[in-house]
């Protein structure tokens, strides 16, 4: 790419505020998230720099070890990856927001990792972790998340867990359907969530090539990589 990392920020930024008033919605509502998978922790630092405080990672590996060594930036760190159960104690202790709830054993998982063997709280006080259910828009189960069907029963489950707070729903568009049209499903699902839970009323949608799509149909949460951090490296 041309740009620098500062014009694509800016760039999309813009987009995003074009989108947001286009929608009649407030931009103040709405919280971008930089996936900055497959890129060094100096990216980040970059990223920082230009003034980006949500960062989205997607494998648990290399999340940890970026917000390890940058652990001293006040930077909120978001889980987006699909995520083994074996992994929710190690998510806990440096994501503050995970979007992929996709199962009702991960939902144990974190519940427990919250808790000390003798089940009482870690260090005596659970930091809350912020979560999103994660909805698969396909008929493919390897693509993550529950169906449309199961959101509510997924979402319940979240909810009851003191140590866990439910934001909303999340989701990604698949590549084979209008993104407006598919967004407007995860809004769908998001409407049937808050007549449980009125509370959980955020969205993750949005990617770089529909995020305009997603603002339409209401996403609060927008999860953006390559057209602000470049192409990704060629993963080792
Ligand atoms: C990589 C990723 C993104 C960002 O995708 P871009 O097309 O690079 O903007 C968003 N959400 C999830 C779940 C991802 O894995």
């Amino acid at each position: 790419m041309d740009t620098t990392l500062g014009e694509r920020v800016a760039l999309v930024n813009e987009g995003i505020a074009d989108a947001a008033r286009a929608a009649g919605r407030n931009i103040d509502d709405i919280t971008t998230i930089v996936v900055t998978k497959f890129h060094p922790a100096q990216l980040v630092r970059d990223l920082y720099d230009l003034g980006v405080r949500n960062i989205g990672e997607n494998r648990h590996q290399e999340a940890e070890a970026k917000a390890a060594e940058l652990a001293p930036l006040d930077l909120t760190w978001h889980f987006i990856g699909q995520l083994q159960s074996n992994k929710a104690r190690a998510v806990r202790k440096y994501a503050q927001v995970l979007h992929s709830v996709d199962r009702p054993s991960l939902v144990n998982a974190l519940a427990n990792a919250a808790m000390t063997p003798e089940g009482l709280p870690e260090n005596n006080a659970v930091e809350v972790l912020d979560c999103f259910v994660q909805l698969n828009l396909t008929q493919d189960p390897g693509r993550g998340g529950v169906q449309p069907a199961d959101v509510v029963e997924l979402a319940e489950l979240v909810a009851a867990q003191p140590s866990l707070n439910l934001l909303g729903v999340m989701a990604v568009a698949p590549l084979d359907e209008e993104p407006r049209v598919a967004f407007a499903r995860v809004k769908a699902a998001s409407e049937r969530v808050q007549t449980v839970i009125p509370q959980a009323n955020f969205i993750s949608a949005g990617m770089s090539h529909d995020y305009a799509a997603a603002i339409a149909e209401g996403a609060t949460h927008l999860r953006i990589g390559s057209a602000i951090t470049g192409n990704r490296p060629v993963a080792g």
